[in-house]
């Protein structure tokens, strides 16, 4: 009898062994092409493009252990690997959109996604988005027009945090022949399943946790073979944005720790939240797991658990007091991204400062004495102390 391993972390962690000649690891599959018997064979592999190793610009062994996987952990049927989360993004978006639709997105989106709509498809191909706050479904029943072919979702936001009702929002997209795209790389797929919701293609940055190891880039699509396959003969082809073998043999290990990171992840970031929450030199914190977080009970409804990336705001307005706080941080490395092992800290100030005005900051739900934090997997008790000294400072 042939065990079928059922629970998660034994499928992220097992691999046959058989395949390769005994090794535990999987080989990278460093090579640009396969060669075939004869003819025929050729042949067999044309007619199933999907399914067949020809040339390493579509599939790749390698690659494709790492998209069962990521496949099975979120419910999908299949998932395809990208050489960036934004690679993802792009082409699940070209997917869904001919020139003239109509987008329905956020307002909090990542800077990115939201320039791509923006300042990409609106110029070039007259697709124009409606950025909604998000928060109430009725926020999407009122931007809908008949053009409106696309609702894309970011829950949490990893801007302000913020999330949508997932199941609501799949349900209204389906009644009008709307597809959906959420981008999970906030939840990771462990502590939410949007396909699960009703949601057609669910997105993530592998950058973040599911990397977890700050080294590599890469992105992740997952949803039906059907969206997926079409996703992978046109946009991943013929864009040709593919990933390498060996950040794919990355990501396989870092899949192996997924379960056990994350728990730590999400302990350290509960430690850390409440001493913040706690400090007076604090006004809020804003991280979904706090039952102070204005949809915690949302959020508790569709995640079955939190990662580590949150933000606060500190009492002071004084930009002077908030580099001050920012640059006593010892243990907190600084610098844009999160989701690695490391603990980072980053104010949103020092980019927007250059392109916003005060007005326009406050749109976004944001202000000058904010601080984002993600929290790695150090000592929490360590974590705290640099916190609380970088505080005493100001
Ligand atoms: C980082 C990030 C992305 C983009 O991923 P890359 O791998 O950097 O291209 C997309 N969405 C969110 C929420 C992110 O944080």
């Amino acid at each position: 009898m042939v065990l079928k391993a059922k629970k998660i972390e034994t499928q992220l962690t097992h691999d046959s062994c058989k395949k390769y000649e005994g090794a535990v690891v999987p080989p990278i599959f460093q090579n640009s092409l396969f060669t075939f018997e004869d003819w025929d064979a050729v042949d067999r592999a044309f007619d199933q493009p999907d399914k067949s190793f020809i040339y390493s610009r579509g599939k790749n062994p390698t690659v494709s252990i790492v998209e069962e996987k990521l496949a099975t952990l979120s419910g999908a049927e299949k998932a395809q690997l990208f050489p960036s989360g934004m690679a993802a993004i792009s082409a699940a978006i070209l997917y869904c959109v001919n020139s003239g639709d109509h987008v329905i997105s956020l307002k909090n989106l990542y800077g990115p996604s939201n320039n791509f709509l923006t300042n990409y498809l609106k110029p070039k191909y007259n697709i124009d988005t409606t950025f909604v706050q998000g928060d109430s479904i009725d926020d999407f029943k009122k931007a809908i027009k008949p053009n409106t072919r696309l609702i894309y979702l970011e829950s949490p936001s990893t801007a302000v945090f913020s999330l949508q009702d997932i199941e609501a929002v799949s349900k209204l997209a389906k009644s009008k022949e709307i597809k959906t795209i959420i981008d999970n790389t906030w939840a990771t797929p462990l502590y939410q399943k949007p396909l699960l919701m009703g949601i057609d293609i669910e997105i993530h940055s592998c950058s973040k946790y599911l990397g977890g190891h700050s080294d590599i880039v890469a992105g992740v699509l997952m949803g039906k073979a059907e969206i997926i396959d079409s996703i992978f003969k046109r946009e991943y082809a013929w864009l040709g944005a593919k990933i390498a073998p060996i950040e794919a043999w990355l990501l396989l290990r870092s899949l192996r720790t997924l379960v056990i990171r994350m728990e730590r992840h999400q302990a350290n970031a509960f430690k850390i939240a409440k001493f913040l929450e706690n400090h007076p030199k604090i006004k809020f914190v804003r991280f979904p797991g706090l039952k102070s977080f204005p949809q915690y009970e949302l959020g508790k409804r569709q995640m079955t658990g939190y990662s580590s990336l949150m933000s606060f705001q500190l009492k002071t307005e004084d930009i002077e007091k908030v580099k001050t706080f920012f640059n006593c941080l010892q243990l907190f490395h600084k610098g844009v991204s999160w989701g690695g092992f490391e603990s980072m800290v980053y104010a949103p100030a020092i980019a927007y400062i250059k392109e916003l005005n005060a007005k326009q900051f406050e749109n976004m739900g944001i202000s000058i004495n904010d601080i984002r934090i993600s929290v790695g997997l150090e000592n929490a008790d360590d974590l705290i102390v640099d916190l609380e000294n970088a505080l005493n400072k100001i």
